[in-house]
């Protein structure tokens, strides 16, 4: 039998982050002493509160269908936390609460764009945004930047890349893969740019949370109020509480584009898991108490892994402020990214993310969302790597 795959589905690459992991882990479940650095979530587990808000609303019985768009309670506690934690004044009904940041994103994607449609990512990029926008049959436009840059657009590069086409412009600070962070003037001269030019941001803010070096979040919608006009903004649980599995993020946005997402989770998955959401409540609602205690542990190794990786020969890392990931240039090894990460798992059984899989590939991602001993391990099995091919 011949099936015939949609144009929609075959044009798609499946996640690299996502199957990277699933090798380690087979390589584990085998005994191989394998050190992961492919991660993509914290290695830290979610607040009790958070999980006891999750089982009480169990027992309850609180387990039938809510609002496609998530209960009132969840969406007016995110109204809270973006008046609270950026200044920002969403009705309810501009929020709508999601099976994760990435489905806000997707839901977005396909509220917003169309055929010939086009969409500014600047490389690197999360991967799974230009797949995003072709599942919605737009085009991605990709901005490339480098390390000497901290992988950050500049106003002119992002001007030069709008056309009349141009329906998007997506925002990613903290970033996954890099873990760059604009700085305020930065995300105030990007933002400008794109309300002069009419063009939406899709500013995907779930590192928001994870900032080193004394470095802060500025949400572009809360610049002004046109801004705020020309944004949408995704979040999550996933990151800053280390949810990744309840499948819960949120979005707020313009009240026409979230009546629009609210429509397309009416049709596609409904609401987010019910007493799900009821941890979401307790998660924005609680202390951010844990949070200093996964920063510090962050930080530190952070701090080594970067230390290491520009102390090892052919690699150079530049700084990264926020996220849990680091981003080292490897063009010092002669290699490029598949083949460097694919020696590195077989000689070193080191897992890590070829760079290529988020457009760049110079680089690999190495996230430090695992121990520290993890760490010492893996960081020196990468120099041994290294000063092998330094021969
Ligand atoms: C983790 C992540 C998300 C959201 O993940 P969910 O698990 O779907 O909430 C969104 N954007 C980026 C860049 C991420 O790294």
């Amino acid at each position: 039998m011949e099936y015939r795959i949609s144009n929609r589905a075959a044009v798609l690459s499946p996640s690299l982050t996502l199957a990277i992991d699933a090798k380690a882990a087979e390589m584990k479940k085998a005994g191989i002493d394998v050190v992961g650095f492919g991660t993509g979530q914290p290695d830290f587990d979610t607040p009790d509160f958070i999980k006891d808000a999750a089982k009480a609303a169990l027992d309850q019985g609180f387990t039938k269908y809510t609002p496609a768009a998530g209960i009132p309670e969840l969406r007016q506690a995110i109204a809270d936390k973006f008046k609270r934690e950026n200044g920002l004044d969403y009705k309810p009904s501009q929020i709508i609460v999601s099976c994760g940041g990435k489905h806000s994103c997707y839901n977005v994607m396909m509220a917003l764009c169309q055929e010939g449609d086009e969409v500014i990512i600047p490389s690197p990029y999360w991967l799974s945004y230009p797949e995003m926008v072709k599942l919605a049959g737009a085009t991605p436009v990709i901005i490339e930047t480098t390390d000497t840059t901290e992988f950050k657009v500049t106003p002119a590069q992002l001007r030069e890349s709008i056309t009349d086409r141009t329906r998007l412009f997506i925002l990613n600070s903290p970033s996954n893969p890099t873990g760059s962070v604009y700085t305020p003037e930065e995300i105030k001269a990007l933002g400008d740019v794109c309300v002069e030019k009419s063009v939406l941001i899709l500013s995907d803010e779930i590192y928001e949370h994870l900032l080193y070096d004394g470095a802060v979040h500025q949400s572009v919608a809360a610049l002004s109020p046109a801004h705020k006009e020309h944004t949408i903004i995704v979040h999550g649980f996933a990151k800053a509480w280390s949810m990744t599995g309840w499948r819960l993020g949120f979005m707020a946005a313009p009240e026409p584009i979230a009546k629009a997402v609210a429509a397309i989770q009416s049709h596609s998955t409904s609401n987010p898991t019910s007493f799900a959401q009821k941890g979401g409540v307790a998660a924005l609602q609680g202390p951010m108490d844990h949070l200093k205690g996964w920063l510090d542990e962050f930080a530190k190794r952070r701090a080594y892994a970067f230390g290491k990786l520009n102390a090892t020969p052919g690699l150079t890392c530049c700084n990264a402020k926020g996220a849990f990931y680091l981003f080292p240039n490897i063009s010092g090894t002669g290699m490029k990214s598949t083949e460097f990460c694919q020696k590195l798992l077989e000689q070193e059984n080191v897992a890590a993310v070829p760079g290529i899989a988020f457009g760049a590939d110079d680089y690999f991602r190495l996230s430090y969302a695992t121990s520290m001993e993890q760490i010492e391990k893996g960081m020196e099995r990468i120099e041994r790597f290294c000063a092998g091919l330094a021969k």
